[in-house]
């Protein structure tokens, strides 16, 4: 199965390049960079890190997704958008972890649904998404004069906040209690907020070092609070998790699938 890496020289990008290199049946298509970018033309397994891979860094997305049987997505919403177009344009499989997108950027992801297997998550940790399950089991257990807060750190790089998983942490506790995340959030209080809502589902965001990816939900209720929580110690699991997805993305019929789908949750 051939995998392409589009924002291969990123943070994740270099780690997906090893997580391809590493999965058994998993050959390197290639991989890209917006055009300009200081690493064009370098030898993708280098950039990793590894042996030579005899592929090279490319600004043409376009001849990737001809090339691959899937593409792996961790780049910017406005690239992410776009490489969901041609996704739909050529059917390839598509991983998209990319987070922070707007309306109009996740509206063409799930357009291109319609013609290609897209697997889309906020976090492609099997951990994470077992921590999803008992997010929202708990929130519907636990009466609603818990007080539901979402904390989450990252490293001082990361530019979207809360993270994507902070998120979709909130969306299962709100799915829990039977309720519309929208409809319950706050996602920052500063200065007289006032007293706190019972229902709200709050958010706090750290940022700092070199933090991977902590997230805990808390359940604050009368004379007790539970706190569960999940801390991501290298970016490895994401991808892993990412490429699992890409080679079960490639026996899936079109339509837009989670990673809950990937693992058969
Ligand atoms: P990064 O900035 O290190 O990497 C992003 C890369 O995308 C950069 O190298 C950038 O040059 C490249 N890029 C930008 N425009 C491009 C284009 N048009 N074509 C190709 N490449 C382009 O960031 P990162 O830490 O690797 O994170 C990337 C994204 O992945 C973020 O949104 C982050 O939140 C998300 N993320 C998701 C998960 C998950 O499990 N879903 C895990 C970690 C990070």
């Amino acid at each position: 199965m051939k995998i392409g890496i589009v924002g291969a020289a990123g943070r994740m990008g270099r780690m997906l390049i090893a997580a391809v290199d590493a999965a058994d049946g998993a050959v390197l298509a290639g991989g890209t960079e917006a055009a300009g970018h200081p690493d064009m033309g370098k030898d993708l397994g280098e950039l990793a890190g590894l042996d030579t891979a005899g592929v090279v860094l490319s600004s043409d997305p376009k001849a990737l997704f001809a090339a691959a049987d899937a593409i792996i997505d961790f780049t910017v919403p406005t690239a992410t958008a776009a490489h969901a177009a041609l996704a739909g344009e050529t059917g390839t499989v598509l991983v998209v972890g990319t987070t922070g997108m707007d309306d109009a950027q996740q509206g063409a992801v799930t357009a291109a649904a319609d013609k290609a297997a897209i697997i889309q998550a906020a976090n492609f940790s099997v951990g994470v998404n077992v921590l999803l399950g008992l997010v929202e089991k708990a929130a519907g257990i636990l009466p609603d004069a818990y007080d539901i807060e979402v904390l989450e750190m990252h490293h001082h790089h990361k530019v979207d906040a809360p993270s994507g998983t902070a998120l979709a942490l909130g969306q299962a506790a709100a799915a829990g209690r039977g309720a519309n995340l929208d409809d319950v959030a706050c996602k920052a209080r500063d200065g007289i907020v006032g007293a706190r809502p019972r229902g709200e589902i709050g958010f706090a965001t750290l940022r700092g070092g070199d933090v991977v990816g902590d997230h805990t939900v808390m359940y604050a209720g009368p004379g007790e609070r539970v706190e569960i929580t999940h801390k991501a110690s290298s970016r490895e699991v994401f991808a892993n998790g990412a490429v699992r997805a890409a080679v079960w993305g490639c026996s899936q019929k079109p339509g837009l699938y989670s990673m809950k789908d990937v693992l058969g949750f």
